[in-house]
């Protein structure tokens, strides 16, 4: 009988040391070829004017691999409502025989793993004396971001700008004490990112927040808001000034707005990306001075989803946590 896991069993089961480690596994599997997953197909969902994409994976790897589904609906009109913006689900199956194993909640599992993704890029390309964090965002992804962040660099200093303003001021207050270094809400994005080591923007934003000439030496971007060809968080100057490694490059062709529209202005050209992060986490070079701007565009593979939901999986059964439910 398969295993259900409700946000609240998959909260007990996932802790973000473990889960930044699994990431890097997942994507040095991914960037190996050991992993088998489509690029994402997205429905556009009207009238609402949501978003609905199924992803699939099957990951090999010594440990027996994993295999599933997550289904995931981003509806940005739930905003200020009583449901978040991102809802998702992820079967998991069992790669010997195709039976089902798990049902997860998988909007908890989105919301981790991709600040342990993004923590992984910080961890394998911001410089060692990275300090000083500047997040762009405050909803669900600003915080876990914040969290995960503060696990691979000592943060001395972090500063939230949001577009609405009275939520970076709630983003600082309610996370206060979160990871023991001030967070001040900045008023521009410029000001956030002024003598910033790591910037992450987390945003629903389509059109660039962040301009190439707030970029400063040594900075590590995180472009993780945009999954689609025609939404981006950086100009295309900004991404020109940047050594650019991806998620995915296969991805990256199709979703990532900010590097295909920089390609669509003559600013870049599509041999602009270095290296897939897995290929990274498997030796390949990375940041090359202290002075290099390095950029981690994210996109969201469902690999690492298969494999979050396998670690939950995991725990959960020792734990003796879920229910059996006969289907
Ligand atoms: P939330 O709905 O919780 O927060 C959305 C944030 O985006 C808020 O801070 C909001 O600011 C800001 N925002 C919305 N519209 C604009 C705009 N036009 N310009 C600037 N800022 C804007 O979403 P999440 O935190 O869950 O997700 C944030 C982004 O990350 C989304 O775009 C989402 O699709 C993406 N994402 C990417 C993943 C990946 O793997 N790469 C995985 C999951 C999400 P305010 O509230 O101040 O108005």
């Amino acid at each position: 009988m398969p295993l259900v896991l409700t946000e609240a069993d998959v909260a007990r089961t996932l802790e973000m040391p473990a889960l930044i480690g699994a990431m890097r596994g997942a994507l040095r599997s991914f960037s190996a070829g050991d992993v088998v997953q489509p690029v994402r197909a997205t429905l556009r969902i009207e009238p609402a004017g949501g978003y609905y994409a199924p992803m699939p994976a099957h990951l090999r790897d010594e440990r027996g691999g994993a295999l599933g589904v997550k289904s995931v609906a981003f509806f940005p009109g739930n905003a200020g409502g009583t449901l978040p913006t991102h809802l998702a689900t992820v079967l998991l199956l069992d790669p010997a025989s195709g039976a089902l194993l798990a049902i997860l909640d998988g909007r908890l599992i989105t919301e981790m793993r991709t600040a342990a993704v993004t923590a992984l890029s910080v961890d394998l390309l911001a410089r060692p004396e990275a300090r000083r964090l500047a997040i762009l965002g405050s909803g669900v992804q600003a915080r876990s971001h914040l969290r995960a962040i503060a696990l691979v660099r000592p943060l001395a200093a972090v500063r939230v700008w949001s577009r609405t303003g009275s939520h970076a001021a709630r983003f600082a207050r309610e996370m206060a004490g979160a990871v023991g270094c001030p967070i001040e809400p900045a008023a521009t994005v410029r000001e956030a990112m002024r003598g910033a080591d790591v910037v992450v923007a987390v945003t629903a934003a389509r059109e660039p927040i962040v301009e190439a000439a707030w970029l400063e030496a040594g900075m590590h971007l995180c472009a993780v808001g945009s999954s689609a060809a025609d939404m981006r968080e950086l100009d295309g100057g900004a991404v020109a000034r940047c050594r650019v490694f991806v998620d995915s490059r296969a991805a990256a062709r199709v979703e990532a707005g900010d590097l295909l529209l920089a390609e669509a202005e003559g600013v870049v050209g599509p041999d602009h990306v270095v290296a897939e992060l897995g290929e990274v986490a498997g030796g390949a070079p990375g940041r090359r001075s202290v002075d290099e701007i390095t950029l981690f565009k994210s996109l969201g593979l469902a690999v690492e989803d298969v494999a979050s939901a396998r670690l939950a999986f995991e725990r959960a059964v020792a734990l003796g946590l879920g229910t059996e439910v006969p289907l």
